[in-house]
């Protein structure tokens, strides 16, 4: 799934090889070469979405520290990869990187898959040596407390392409979220506690910023909307999705539908003006907007938008990080809301939101349809109407523990409806909990997991591991393993280390 508010083509990884000046410039130049071929063959792997740089190999202290600042000042950098194929002293490492700001990856491989049996000299273990200098090199990192992947295995190996892929996604995203905006039409919903939290923290810790603006600021792009964009947006809608009767061209309702271009323009246009591409709305403050934006909001969001509802930025950021992260990839990914369950064996949830669900997750062609919205006191909103298409999920929520953002994610299978819902007037996904909904549920609630999540079908829990490790962020996992009493230690003790963790 490609959005078009995100963007790779600019964004690389750095190859990074380090050595020292002991074994003299033959086997050096060897060195070079090994490590271009690596960063090549890593760079033409479809595992492996940015491009791969390959930077000279270190032999210094002096040559490592301006790389890392080059690094942590570069544009396009998300992160890099390092490997020691000789011993390189890990003393040379300390001051650069003291002054990195990139994630880092350890890749301990070596050139070489099989041992040359017969032939193996001492020239062969002077070159191919990570079995040993990356364990020095792990030293340090270790020594330094610094955060880091670590990644064990051969180059040319498409697992260890994946894990890899799976990091530098995470790595886009964090890069992302350093620059991200999240504009927010009004506050949270009142007296709500889990969408709220610390906007200075979070700018602190995760990198965003989140801004509030008055939804006037929003209708005045609104009404700026001209007839003739209304009727490209409206003509855009007839063709992509299939239109109910009365939105229709000729239909009794179709001002509803143009109203609701209207604000999809509005929308757009305020958000490309100031730079946001994450966004918080509430139905407690419409204030000059028709209606609850709905389809706007989903189409946006299939456009790579964060979005969270009633005012909740946290989840809006994470919906941006998860669309960041899944990139080119298929599945799609929308925010979300535990909705109401099927208590039935081993259990389901019915996922849903007032209207705002992401079409990316559709299974077909949704429909546009028009129908009353109990809250929120405005006209009947349109929305786009689907059914998830099944398959491996997972499911996200961070909240604000007051020390520390902590994300909860649960693995889900999506599964078809048992039965057609022929009433329920808005997009859906029904998904099995892993490992069931009793303990998926039990878990979620004890670690005060929030009703917003964003949904994804296209990443796996390692892209919001790597996401919540590069973040600072605590990561608490509910899959097919998942014990209650497990998972309650898992807390207490996590509680605990957060407190220790500032003099660790
Ligand atoms: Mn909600």
């Amino acid at each position: 799934m490609s959005q078009k508010t995100v963007d790779f083509s600019s964004l690389e990884i750095w190859f990074v090889t380090g050595s020292q000046h002991l074994y003299g410039p033959e086997t050096l130049k060897k060195v070079q070469e090994h490590a271009t071929t690596i960063a090549q063959a890593l760079a033409a792997s479809p595992g492996i979405p940015v491009k791969v740089v390959c930077k000279p190999v270190m032999t210094s202290s002096d040559s490592i520290y301006q790389l890392c600042q080059e690094a942590s000042s570069s544009k396009g950098c998300v992160g890099l990869i390092t490997w020691m194929h000789t011993f390189s002293p890990a003393r040379m490492w300390i001051a650069g990187l003291r002054s990195l700001s990139k994630p880092l990856l350890h890749l301990h491989t070596q050139f070489n898959q099989e041992l040359p049996w017969s032939t193996i000299d001492m020239d062969f273990m002077n070159l191919n040596q990570a079995a040993h200098g990356d364990r020095e090199f792990g030293f340090i990192g270790a020594r330094m407390r610094l955060k880091r992947k670590v990644v064990v295995g051969f180059w040319q190996d498409t697992a260890v392409h994946s894990e890899l892929g799976s990091w530098i996604r995470a790595a886009c995203a964090w890069h992302d979220a350093q620059q991200l905006r999240v504009a927010r039409f009004g506050d949270n919903m009142r007296n709500v506690a889990v969408t709220d939290g610390n906007k200075v923290n979070a700018a602190i810790m995760l990198g965003y910023t989140v801004n509030g603006y008055g939804v006037g600021d929003l209708v005045k792009h609104v009404q700026q909307a001209t007839d003739s964009q209304v009727e490209a947006l409206t003509d855009e809608y007839d063709q992509t999705y299939t239109v109910t009767e009365s939105l229709r061209l000729g239909g009794s309702r179709r001002q509803s539908l143009q109203d609701a271009a209207r604000i999809e323009l509005g929308l757009r246009s305020f958000l490309e003006d100031t730079g946001a591409h994450a966004f918080t709305d509430t139905f407690e403050d419409l204030h000059g907007l028709k209606q609850l934006p709905g389809i706007a909001v989903q189409r946006l969001m299939a456009d790579g938008y964060g979005f969270g509802a009633e005012g909740d930025w946290k989840t809006s950021a994470l919906v941006r990080a998860v669309k960041v992260m899944s990139h080119g990839l298929d599945g799609g990914a929308s925010f979300m809301e535990d909705y109401t369950y099927h208590l039935k064996n081993d259990g389901q949830t019915l996922g849903a939101h007032m209207l705002e669900v992401c079409p990316s997750i559709a299974e077909g062609k949704p429909t546009v349809e028009i129908h009353p919205l109990g809250i929120g006191g405005k006209e009947d909103p349109v929305r786009l109407i689907f059914t998830a298409a099944p398959g491996k999920a997972v499911n996200a929520s961070v909240v604000d523990m007051g020390n520390r953002f902590r994300l909860i994610v649960n693995q889900v299978s999506i599964v078809r409806p048992e039965h057609a819902l022929p009433k329920l007037p808005v997009a859906r996904a029904v998904w099995k909990p892993e490992p069931s909904l009793k303990v998926s549920a039990t878990a979620w609630i004890l670690a005060g997991g929030a009703h917003h999540t964003a949904l994804s079908r296209a990443l796996t829990s390692e892209h919001l591991e790597n996401f919540a490790e590069m973040a600072g962020m605590e990561y608490l996992l509910i899959d097919c393993d998942t014990t209650v009493r497990g998972f309650k230690n898992e807390l207490r003790w996590n509680d605990i280390y957060y407190h220790l963790e500032p003099g660790l």
